[in-house]
């Protein structure tokens, strides 16, 4: 029976040589297509391969300053107070609430997956109420109900509504706007924070016409960085309502680090690696275009869920989301036929075939693995990784339909 034998973990030979943007291995390259962090550009790991500076003086101001004004533009927004912290992602979760709430204050989690219930937890976690609207697992967060669910807070309990815009979970996109036209609609002041750790960079994001008061971002994922900066950029409103909270906080405290409304100093050293390695990253999206950079996410998306829905058609893998509208352009959450372990898929993929995946969390762990198509990558990258998947399907003994690799290219070639 083919996937009967045992599984050969050969990873002795995947070794990171320095200053190599990919992992090189006798045979090859490792293919490395987790949904965060992603592949590392040459460019950008040799930016950062430098000595430090005095965090204090004219070089680095220079290049802080102008870094946190092109992340604006990325962002869509004119006038937003960036702030970058030397921190993942959960620090910038971590600053979104200790800076804008007080205890016991209550906020509204759109339930989206994995990602949305850890916001939900950090909120927790200093004392505020959490207010869930709940989300079937494959399935886009409900505007509609959103609404509802603020028209009932006659009294304006609520004092913020919290979306991810693409739920790394589940692969999917969240509706940033229309949830902002619902908020409108009823006419309740909530702040609205959105989380882009995974599209920023990846796809179109528009803080001001979108409305958003407070977003979360992160380095690792669309911005091509080592893992461990992550950034909030806050509009005046958000920046009022920190002035007024009263939630403990000194690393990630705004009072200490933004004069002017713009960054200008950090709790601390200044993590000047990551700027040196931002600086040049935000220069290969700019170089690219960020609308081609768009584009080029969206093609490589397509082209994966080309590819898994021939697998689909016969009885294989999935598209983890119900609504293709809202499949993700940064990866896709591939969902196993019933009784087949995701789990065991990955591990082949990488001890036989050296193609890295992402594993399915919590509730989806073997159910799901998680194909990251963001960041630095191309088609025959993309291309590689789907022919071995397939391979790896075959060796685990998965069902799934042919001319996965023909439907992906065809969508490429369209
Ligand atoms: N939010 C989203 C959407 C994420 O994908 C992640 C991480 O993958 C996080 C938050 C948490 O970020 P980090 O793991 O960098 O702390």
């Amino acid at each position: 029976m083919p996937g009967a034998g045992p599984i050969r973990y050969d990873l002795g030979h995947f070794r990171r040589r320095p200053m190599e943007a990919m992992v090189s291995t006798p045979r090859g390259w490792q293919f490395f297509m987790h949904p965060g962090p992603t592949n590392i550009p040459q460019r950008v790991l040799q930016a950062m391969a430098r000595p430090a500076v005095d965090f204090t003086g004219a070089e680095f101001v220079a290049l802080r300053d102008a870094c946190l004004r092109r992340l604006r533009r990325i962002l869509k927004s004119e006038a937003a107070t960036v702030v970058a912290y030397a921190a993942s992602g959960n620090g910038a979760w971590e600053a979104s609430i200790a800076n804008l709430f007080s205890p016991g204050e209550r906020v509204l989690v759109c339930e989206s997956g994995y990602f949305s219930r850890n916001w939900a937890a950090t909120a927790e976690a200093f004392g505020l109420q959490v207010e869930i609207l709940p989300t079937s697992e494959r399935a886009v967060v409900d505007v509609q109900a959103l609404g509802a669910q603020l028209a009932r807070d006659a009294g304006h309990a609520i004092k913020a509504v919290l979306l991810v815009h693409n739920e790394t979970s589940t692969g999917m996109r969240h509706p940033v706007a229309e949830a902002r036209a619902v908020i409108d609609a009823v006419g309740h002041p909530a702040l609205f924070l959105v989380d882009t750790i995974s599209s920023l960079a990846s796809y179109d994001f528009r803080m001001d016409e979108w409305g958003v008061d407070l977003v979360v971002g992160g380095a690792q994922k669309g911005l091509m960085l080592p893992p461990g900066m992550s950034f909030t950029a806050a509009n005046t409103k958000a920046l009022a309502a920190a002035q007024a909270a009263r939630n403990p906080r000194r690393y990630f405290d705004w009072r200490n680090m933004v004069k002017d409304g713009r960054q200008a100093s950090f709790v601390g050293t200044a993590p000047m690696h990551f700027f040196y390695g931002l600086e040049v990253a935000l220069d290969m999206l700019e170089e690219e275009g960020l609308e081609n950079v768009f584009a080029r996410h969206r093609r490589l998306a397509q082209a994966t869920r080309a590819c898994v829905d021939a697998w689909a058609a016969g009885g294989g893998p999935q598209v983890f989301p119900l609504e293709r509208a809202y499949a993700s352009d940064s990866l896709t959450a591939v969902l196993m036929p019933p009784g087949h372990d995701a789990d065991r898929v990955r591990s082949i993929a990488e001890a036989r075939y050296g193609v890295a995946l992402g594993r399915g969390l919590t509730t989806l762990q073997g159910r799901v693995f998680r194909i990251g198509h963001m960041g630095a990558l191309n088609e025959p990258m993309l291309l590689g990784a789907l022919a071995a998947i397939e391979l790896a399907l075959r060796d685990a003994g998965v069902p799934f339909g042919r001319g996965g690799i023909e439907a992906a290219q065809a969508a490429l070639a369209a």
